[in-house]
C-alpha cells in the first residue's frame, strides 16, 4: 500500500513510514492510494467467518503487499483478542458492542492493531520510538494498554485535566513502566495541538523518533473496518439493507466504516451522530465546514470542535458535499436529549447505553423513522457504560453494577505530571 498526503505537498510513503510518521510533513493526512474491493465470493461466504478470519481477509486486501500473510495473522491474533458481538435491542435495531477489549472502549481495536503493527516493524529494525498521544478519554487507555511493556517503545499521553472520567483517568495514569501521563491544563483540542506541534518541531524530531497514536494514524483506521464487516456477517441473513449509526468525535470510526463500504460492504446509509460539538452534522446540512472551539458534554470522548479526520471522511465519501450528504446523515443531541435516550432505552429494554452510545442509538431511531425503505439498523456501542458511572447513575437515579476489572482500577493510585497548554513548556519537558 502506498499512501499519499491529503495536502499533496509531501511524497508518497510506504505503510511502515506512514505508521511511524503519523502525519505527513505537510500537515495533511495519509490516505491509501486506492481502496481495493473485496471479491463477491468473500461476501457470499462471510457469514461463515469469525471476526479474526474477516480481519485477515480485509487486511490482506489492504496491506497484503506490505506484510506476508503469516505475519498479518500473528498481528491480528495479538491485537484482536476479543469479539465484537451484535446484540438485538429492539425490533430491527441491533447494537454492535465494541467494548469487550481491555480498556472497555472501541479504541482498543485501533490502538492494539497499531501497537502490534509497530512492534512488527520495530522487530525488524531495532529502533526505539517515542509515542505521543492526545486523548479525550478513551484513546489514552487503549494505547497505554496496547504498548504497555513493549520493548523499544516509550508512551507519553496528554489528557485534559478534569475532563475525563475517574475510570478513564485511572486507565491512563496507573500503568507506569514505559507509560507516562501528562495532565494538561486545557481542553482536548489543546492536547491535540501540543502533539501536532511536537511533530512539526525540528528540535524534537532531531532528538526523538516520534510516532503518533491518534486516530490520524492510518493503522488505527484499518482494524476499525473489520467490525463493520463482522456486523454484516452476523446480520446478513435478515436480508435487509444496513444502516450504521456511529457516535463520532474525530471521525476515525466513521471513516473506517466508509472504507469498508468502499471495499464493497453493502451499506444503505451511515449516520454521523454527535453531541453539541456538531460541525460535521452542520457541514452535511449546509455544505460549510466551520471548526469551532470544543464544548464540554457528558459524552466527553466526542468533545471535538475540529475533527481531525474530516478531510479523510470527505475524500472517502466521494470528495464533495453532494456525495457525502447522500451517503451520510448528520444528527446531534445535547446532554438533556442524551440522558433521555439513556433513560428510554433502559426503561423499555433494560439495555444500558453509555452517553456516546446513546447518541448513536437515538440518531438511528430518528433517522430510520424518516426512511421509507425497511432496513436493519445497527448502532455502534463505543464504550461500556460503567466507564461513565457517575453520569449513568445520576441519569437513571439508581446504582449500577461495575465490572470487576474496572472496580480494581479505581483502587489504584494515579500518577500524572501537571502540564500547561503552552507548547514551549511541553517541549521543554520532553527535552529535559
Ligand atoms: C473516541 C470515542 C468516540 C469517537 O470516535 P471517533 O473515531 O473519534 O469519531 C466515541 N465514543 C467513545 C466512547 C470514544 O472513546
Amino acid at each position: 500500500m502506498k499512501l499519499y498526503s491529503t495536502k499533496h505537498q509531501s511524497p508518497d510513503v510506504s505503510l511502515e513510514e506512514a505508521v511511524f510518521r503519523g502525519l505527513p510533513p505537510d500537515n495533511g493526512l495519509y490516505m491509501p492510494e486506492y481502496i481495493p474491493t473485496l471479491p463477491l465470493s468473500f461476501f457470499e461466504t462471510i457469514q461463515d467467518l469469525s471476526l479474526s478470519e474477516i480481519a485477515l481477509e480485509v487486511s490482506k486486501a489492504l496491506i497484503g503487499d506490505d506484510i506476508p500473510e503469516a505475519d498479518l495473522k500473528r498481528i491480528i491474533d495479538q491485537a484482536i483478542t476479543f469479539d465484537a458481538p451484535v446484540v438485538a435491542v429492539e425490533p430491527d435495531t441491533y447494537v454492535l458492542e465494541l467494548f469487550h477489549g481491555p480498556s472497555m472502549a472501541f479504541k482498543d481495536f485501533g490502538a492494539r492493531f497499531m501497537a502490534a503493527l509497530m512492534s512488527y516493524f520495530l522487530e525488524k529494525s531495532a529502533k526505539e520510538i517515542h509515542i505521543l498521544v492526545a486523548t479525550s478519554g478513551d484513546t489514552g487507555g487503549a494505547v497505554a494498554q496496547g504498548f504497555y511493556q513493549t520493548p523499544g517503545v516509550k508512551v507519553t499521553i496528554l489528557y485534559p485535566r478534569g475532563k475525563v472520567s475517574d475510570i478513564q483517568e485511572k486507565q491512563l495514569t496507573t500503568l507506569g513502566a514505559n507509560v507516562t501521563a501528562l495532565e494538561v491544563e486545557g481542553t482536548f483540542d489543546d492536547c491535540q495541538r501540543l502533539v501536532k506541534e511536537a511533530f512539526l518541531d525540528a528540535d524534537l524530531r532531531a532528538k526523538f523518533n516520534l510516532a503518533s497514536a491518534n486516530s490520524i494514524n492510518i493503522s488505527r483506521l484499518i482494524p476499525q473496518a473489520f467490525y463493520y464487516f463482522n456486523a454484516y456477517a452476523r446480520l446478513k441473513h435478515l436480508g435487509k439493507p444496513l444502516v450504521f449509526s456511529v457516535p463520532s468525535g474525530n471521525f476515525g470510526n466513521l471513516s473506517a466504516g466508509i472504507i469498508a463500504y468502499r471495499m464493497g460492504l453493502p451499506v444503505r446509509k451511515f449516520i454521523a451522530a454527535t453531541n453539541s460539538n456538531h460541525v460535521v452534522p452542520d457541514y452535511l446540512s449546509t455544505g460549510v465546514f466551520e471548526p469551532k472551539p470544543s464544548q464540554e458534554t457528558i459524552s466527553n470522548a466526542m468533545d471535538v470542535g475540529n475533527p481531525s479526520n474530516f478531510p479523510r471522511l470527505l475524500l472517502l465519501s466521494g470528495g464533495e458535499w453532494e456525495t457525502a450528504k447522500d451517503l451520510i446523515t448528520g444528527i446531534w443531541y445535547d446532554d438533556a436529549q442524551t440522558q433521555d435516550a439513556i433513560r428510554h432505552a433502559y426503561d423499555s429494554t433494560a439495555y444500558l447505553l453509555c452517553p456516546h452510545t446513546a447518541i448513536a442509538y437515538q440518531g438511528l431511531k430518528d433517522t430510520v423513522a424518516g426512511m421509507e425503505e425497511e432496513v436493519t439498523g445497527v448502532f455502534l456501542s463505543t464504550a461500556h457504560y460503567a466507564k461513565f458511572l457517575p453520569t449513568m447513575e445520576a441519569t437513571l437515579g439508581t446504582t449500577l453494577p461495575v465490572p470487576e476489572r474496572l472496580a480494581e482500577l479505581l483502587d489504584k493510585t494515579k500518577e500524572a505530571i501537571p502540564m500547561s497548554s503552552n507548547f514551549a513548556d511541553f517541549k521543554a519537558y520532553l527535552l529535559s
